[in-house]
């Protein structure tokens, strides 16, 4: 390289650029150079020609073209036939037919963007070498397809194109300008006063490096004045000044297929400087496997560039001094116990029923804005069924924020299965199962979804009613209530009947009173003697709930949930179901009984 470079005062910068010789213009005659010399030779004649405003103009155009890659690959290739046309022809060309055949094949070239075919070359040779009057093939003004790529020709124009209208409509929201400093940030800044604290951000948006510093330099001012004097101020002001001092927050989501983007563009209009630099650090999203292929690739081609620089952001030293000063004020207040905290919201939750499952916090003190995830779990049994209170919905898992104080519900059910129930009824249909008939003893009917039973006191009689359901072991569930006449009776519920002299007799009475006996072929024989519960509730329309349970011969009597006898019995292993009633003073009761339930124990 440079036996044959010129100095730049012998150099005719005009000349060489209406002959296209633009390597020439930078000093090189062989296609031996860098890219890093030519930035070099760019910056010497930018300074000699920096009074000669057209000329600075052509420099600035030449060098645009050839620093582009693409460009450079062609212009490379013309060159590679220049030579070969000027070897071919004896090396006894003039410099004005020399400037034709350039123009030619450069015409051509930058027109398609495509390297010429042997055909043109040969035509245009000849038609510049050959003696006058000889016949030529024209040079056709549309040159055939053939042998071309139309996609590659059409893929290079698209990407110069796509990277000039990317230039031209990206810029910086704040000056207008397009450059490789162009990055989507925002401005975080704190204003903290004792109780009152908060970090927000100012607008979003592209900026160029110049208005970042002049932004970041602003909104960190006033974190640095306003952001420091409380606690939780304290805290994010740190944060905030970090991003100013960074030249804003980037917002990396955006900001980085923006780069890319923006590194390409520049890459294609031949400014590979400042697509290094925007390539520098690396890039998370979806293009980051073709930006690190495309450094990549520009880092190998063109090691000698280093990237363009980007300047440094103004927030130094100011940061120290005002950090240093927030700090003792912070330790002032905090030695004071002067220590404002954020608003505390209280979070309580509860489950209905009491028992049925639970929630993953049973609640406590949040700060403001807090999110707490509920999770509501279900106790065996039952299954989660919504929200309420202070949210609402039915799924298991919510998300609530705590800008209130806030007393959360989760409500459940119950599995409503069939599974192991033997029988149920709950009355309200009254063409039942169950006998009804009204004779001179008393009387069995449905009434308001219960099966009442009526009783005249006769002397041994006892009015029952049969439902036909036969069972061995068992669970057995009832209500029952008094809803007339003496509460000196029985409200009875027979287990295990064989016929009506052999039977289990399970009795409350609507006087508070119980006991347990069989009938053994016509004859009572009390299993326990009568006696009174304060569990059982007395008068009229207090309604017991009855649960029996005759599994082999272990028998039992709980009513309202409190056992009140259990024992032994072999004499009868299975049998019907009846219910039954009696009264044993004045002259009549009624009882009820709704919702029986038999179930496999
Ligand atoms: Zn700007």
């Amino acid at each position: 390289m440079g036996e044959d470079r010129q100095d730049i005062s012998d150099r005719n910068v005009r000349d060489l650029w209406t002959r296209g010789k633009f390597w020439e213009i930078f000093g090189f005659s062989s296609g031996d150079f860098t890219t890093l010399e030519l930035a070099k030779q760019y910056s010497a004649l930018t300074k000699a020609y920096q009074d000669d405003p057209e000329v600075r103009k052509i420099i600035d155009e030449t060098f645009a073209v050839l620093n582009a890659p693409l460009t450079r690959q062609f212009y490379e290739g013309c060159r590679e036939l220049m030579r070969r046309i000027r070897r071919e022809s004896g090396g006894t060309i003039s410099r004005d037919i020399e400037h034709g055949i350039w123009r030619s094949l450069w015409n051509w070239v930058s027109e398609r963007w495509q390297e010429p075919p042997e055909e043109l070359i040969n035509s245009i040779k000849n038609r510049y070498l050959l003696p006058e009057g000889t016949d030529v093939i024209e040079i056709p003004q549309t040159w055939s397809d053939e042998g071309l790529k139309p996609a590659d020709l059409d893929s290079i124009l698209d990407s110069t194109r796509a990277a000039k209208a990317f230039a031209k409509e990206t810029k910086c929201q704040s000056c207008g300008k397009f450059d490789h400093t162009l990055r989507i940030v925002t401005f975080p800044y704190v204003i903290s006063i004792i109780i009152v604290a908060f970090k927000r951000f100012s607008e979003a948006g592209i900026f160029c490096y110049e208005c970042r510093r002049a932004k970041s330099l602003k909104w960190g001012i006033i974190s640095l004045l306003f952001g420091w004097w409380s606690i939780w101020g304290f805290f994010w002001n740190i944060s905030a000044l970090v991003d100013n001092y960074r030249g804003g927050k980037i917002l990396s989501e955006y900001n980085d297929p923006f780069v890319a983007q923006l590194a390409w563009a520049h890459m294609i209009l031949g400014k590979i400087a400042e697509a290094k630099a925007c390539l520098a650090k690396p890039l998370k999203c979806e293009f980051s496997k073709e930006a690190s292929q495309l450094k990549k690739e520009l880092d190998t081609r063109y090691a000698q560039i280093s990237p363009a620089k980007i300047g440094k952001f103004r927030l130094g030293y100011l940061t120290i001094v005002f950090a240093v000063l927030g700090a003792y004020t912070i330790g002032g207040m905090a030695l004071f116990g002067w220590t404002p905290s954020p608003q505390i919201y209280t979070l309580t939750t509860n489950v209905i029923p009491s028992g049925a499952g639970w929630v993953s916090t049973s609640g406590g003190e949040y700060e403001s804005g807090a999110q707490v995830v509920l999770i509501a779990n279900a106790a065996s049994g039952y299954i989660f069924d919504h929200w309420s209170g202070s949210a609402s919905g039915t799924t298991s898992s919510i998300l609530i924020t705590m800008n209130l104080d806030r007393s959360v519900t989760a409500n459940f059910k119950a599995i409503q299965t069939t599974l192991g129930v033997l029988f149920s009824d709950d009355f309200s249909d009254e063409a039942g199962v169950w006998d009804t008939y009204s004779d001179e003893y008393g009387s069995v009917f449905y009434e308001d979804g219960w099966l009442h039973l009526t009783n005249n006191n006769p002397a041994q009689f006892i009015t029952g009613t049969w439902a036909n359901q036969h069972f061995t072991d068992f669970t057995l569930e009832l209500e029952t209530k008094l809803v007339g006449g003496t509460d000196n009776n029985w409200h009875m519920v027979i287990c295990r009947y064989q016929d009506s002299d052999n039977f289990y007799s399970f009795r409350t009475s609507g006087d508070g009173y119980y006991s347990m006996s069989k009938m053994v072929n016509g004859n009572w024989i009390a299993l326990a003697s009568v006696a009174y519960s304060s569990y059982i509730n007395r008068g009229v329309e207090a309604v017991n709930l009855i649960h029996i349970e005759c599994i082999d011969s272990n028998l039992s009597l709980s009513v309202n949930g409190h056992l009140l006898w259990e024992g032994v019995d072999a004499t009868f292993a299975d049998g019907d179901v009846v219910l039954a009633t009696e009264a044993l003073a004045g002259t009549f009761t009624e009882v009820a009984f709704d919702n029986i339930v038999v179930s496999e124990p």
